[in-house]
Formats: structure tokens, sequence, C-alpha cells
């Protein structure tokens, strides 16, 4: 009982090439997910007339259509009006919308708009979905024998509505025995074909979809099956996490910079001096850290500037410039050889490991870079590991 699904995003911005289209990959991959055949992905204008046109010739085709963007509280927000429009259905006013409006703007304390009444129209029959992180509620729809579902465009309010309304109710209606589970693997510091050279003899015999993905510096390994087998690749994919181990970076459950970030809580103060990669540790790292900030004196520092040291005299020196600190990382790099290093220290002892580098033909371009980034937290999260 397969379905087929469409994705319509509305907005003049994503013709315009300002933004790209995020919402139709994230959608099509929870669809997917769900065992959903996404069949299309269209784009059209904020014009009413447009946004019907598409209505009609994507329910011509598909079973579910998915509407993005357009639910907002201006002029050209018209897709509500072009839905009521193709259901033949007027539009009424929901009064605990309107109420969801005024409690989401008064949180933030601004005034409330008489616009944003706009948002609180909603075709006749239509079930409303409250928007938990944002103003504009979504709906949905089933008439002329399709079902319709209506989200805003923000990206983060469209997974709100997702996982407070969508996703259980669609995957209720997936029969258990159709559904698929898929489990992955991010790793960091090793080729796809030594990856594969590794994996393939572990997953032989194992009736498991397998894909990989390179989206440098990291590889993706990916395993489906039929989630009512679930117990029996249990084990494969404890086999696969013991031993992809050395290279992980993320999986499903965890991801290296949350679990730093966990042991880095353990310290009252905590100093991380970044000497090599140019604000991508930063990138990786600044979340997290925002997380656990409110009781402990944190410094990320960023030096851009290049010093004719060697990086481990630089990171010697840095592990020594922050002496109130209870902990201090360091790393620096790449030197002319190629090599990084990276230092840390902790109960007053300094530690030093001198790595090389990744991608060695493309020593300073981004990608290093970002690797390196990546490399300095796994290799910081094993070493605190073990310090009691
Ligand atoms: P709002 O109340 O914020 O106006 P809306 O439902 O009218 O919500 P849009 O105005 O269409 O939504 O889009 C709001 C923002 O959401 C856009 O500026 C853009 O940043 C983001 N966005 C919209 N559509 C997409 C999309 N298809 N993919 C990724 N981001 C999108």
């Amino acid at each position: 009982m397969t379905k087929t699904a469409a994705i319509l995003a509305v907005g003049s911005e994503l013709l315009a090439g300002q933004i790209v289209n995020g919402n139709a990959a994230w959608l099509s991959t929870r669809l997917g997910e769900l065992g959903f055949i996404v069949t299309t992905h269209l784009t059209v204008d904020d014009i009413e007339a447009d946004i019907v046109t598409a209505i009609e010739e994507l329910t011509a085709r598909v079973e579910v259509l998915f509407i993005t963007g357009g639910l907002g509280p201006t002029s050209d927000d018209l897709t509500r009006n072009a839905v009521a429009s193709w259901a033949g259905l007027s539009l009424s006013f929901d009064s605990s919308s309107w109420d969801h409006v005024k409690a989401q703007l008064a949180r933030v304390g601004v005034a409330v708009p008489e616009a944003n009444r706009q948002q609180c129209f909603f075709p006749s029959g239509a079930q409303v979905l409250t928007n938990s992180a944002g103003t504009a509620n979504g709906f949905s729809l089933k008439t002329k024998g399709k079902e319709i579902w209506v989200l805003p465009g923000p990206p983060r309010e469209i997974e709100a509505i997702w996982d407070d309304h969508i996703g259980a109710a669609l995957g209720e209606r997936v029969p258990l025995n159709e559904r698929r589970t898929t489990k992955m693997w991010r790793m960091i510091g090793k080729g796809e074909s030594h990856l594969a050279e590794l994996i393939t003899p572990v997953v032989k015999g194992h009736d498991v979809g397998i894909a990989y993905r390179v989206h440098a510096p990291y590889v993706e390994l990916k395993v489906s099956f039929p989630t009512v087998d679930s117990d029996k690749h249990a084990q494969l994919c404890q086999q696969l996490t013991e031993l992809l181990k050395p290279w992980l970076f993320e999986t499903d459950q965890q991801d290296t910079p949350s679990q730093l970030a966990d042991l880095l809580k353990s310290y009252p103060s905590v100093a991380i001096i970044d000497m090599a990669t140019q604000g991508h540790l930063a990138e990786l790292l600044t979340g997290h850290l925002r997380e656990i900030a409110d009781t402990r004196d944190i410094l990320l520092q960023t030096q851009w500037r290049v010093t004719q040291k060697p990086p481990r005299d630089g990171v010697t020196d840095a592990l020594d410039r922050a002496p109130k600190f209870a902990l201090v990382l360091a790393v620096a790099g790449v030197d002319a050889s190629g090599n990084w290093v990276l230092g840390w220290r902790v109960n007053g002892q300094s530690f030093l490991a001198e790595y090389a580098a990744p991608f060695k033909h493309t020593v300073h371009r981004s990608r290093t870079l970002k690797a390196i980034a990546a490399l300095a937290a796994k290799s910081w999260h094993s070493a605190l590991s073990t310090v009691s």
C-alpha cells in the first residue's frame, strides 16, 4: 500500500534563487523513512492562480500533497486562499489560532498586529495543526479523495509541526511489515573505499540495504532493513559501531560535539584555544557550549594570525596562557609537513599529540580545516573520557 506524495513549495524567494528548497529535501527524507514514494517537487510563485493550478496538477498525480510557505500575515501569503479555492471551501476564522498568535507574540514581547488575524483563517473542515515554534498554524484537509498538509515556510516550524502532529499520524498508517528502519554512522579520518573494505565483509550475508555518502570531510554509512527485523539486525549494528569506533563522529543516537560538551560539564572552567581551523571548531562547538555555559566559565578563542612558531610550541604556549582555567584545550597546525598538533591541560598536567594532516594535497583548503576541527573534537573527547 505504498502511498505517493508530492511537495509543493510556495515563494518568490525560492524562484529568485535567494533560498534553496531545503524544506522539500527535509520532508522527502521523512516521508521516505515512512515508506512514501515522493514523485514530485514543484515550486511556484506567490500567485494564487499559480498555486491553485499546481495543486490541481499534483493532486491528479499523487495521493498526499504537502505545501510549504505562504501562511504568513502579509498580502503575498496566499496559500490558504489557494487551497480553499481549489477545494471549493470558504475560509473560516479559528479563534484558538488567534489565541495562539497572541500567546506566541506575547512570549517574545511583541504587540499583536491586526494583520496576523489573516493567519487564523482555515478552509472549513480543515484540521488545524498548532505550530509550537511560530505564529502560523498549519492545517490538513481531506477532500476530493486527496489529503493535503499545509505548512508554514520556516524550516524549524515545519520540523515542530511534523514532530507534534504529522510524523506519528502518518507513521501509524504504515503497516508494521512495510516500515523500514535506517541506521546511520558518520565517520571522519578514513576514506570511503577504505571504510567499505572493512564494512563489506561484516555486512555480507545480512539482508540489509547499504548506502555510502561522502560529504567531505565525512563519510556516511546508512544501513536499512524492515523494522520488523530490528532485533535480527541489532547485533550487526552493534558490530558496525564497534568496527567504526576509531573514526565514528556521529550516529543517530549521539554526536561527538555534544558528547565532548557533556564531558566539559565536569570542569568549572574551560578554555578552548583554536590556532588551526579558522573558525570551523567554533562552528562545531558553539551551540553545545551555549547549553552548558550557564554555570561555568568558558573561553573559546579563535586565533587567526599566522604565527611563525611551529604548531607544537604554539600549543604548549596556549596551554600555559590560560592558567586560571581548570581545563585547557588547544589545537594548532598545519605546519610545513602538513601535521597538526593537539593539546590539553588537565589537573595541572599537559598532554600533546601530533597527527598527520588529513587530505595532504589540499592542506590549506576548507575541508582540511573542517576535518581538523572534527578530529580535534573527537580526540579531545577520547582523551578526556579516560581522565577520571
Ligand atoms: P512567515 O510567517 O515567516 O512569513 P510563511 O509561511 O509565510 O511564514 P514564507 O514567508 O514562505 O513562510 O517563508 C518564511 C521563511 O522560511 C523564508 O524567508 C525562508 O527563510 C524559509 N523558507 C520558506 N520556504 C522554504 C523552503 N522551501 N525551504 C527552506 N526554507 C524556506
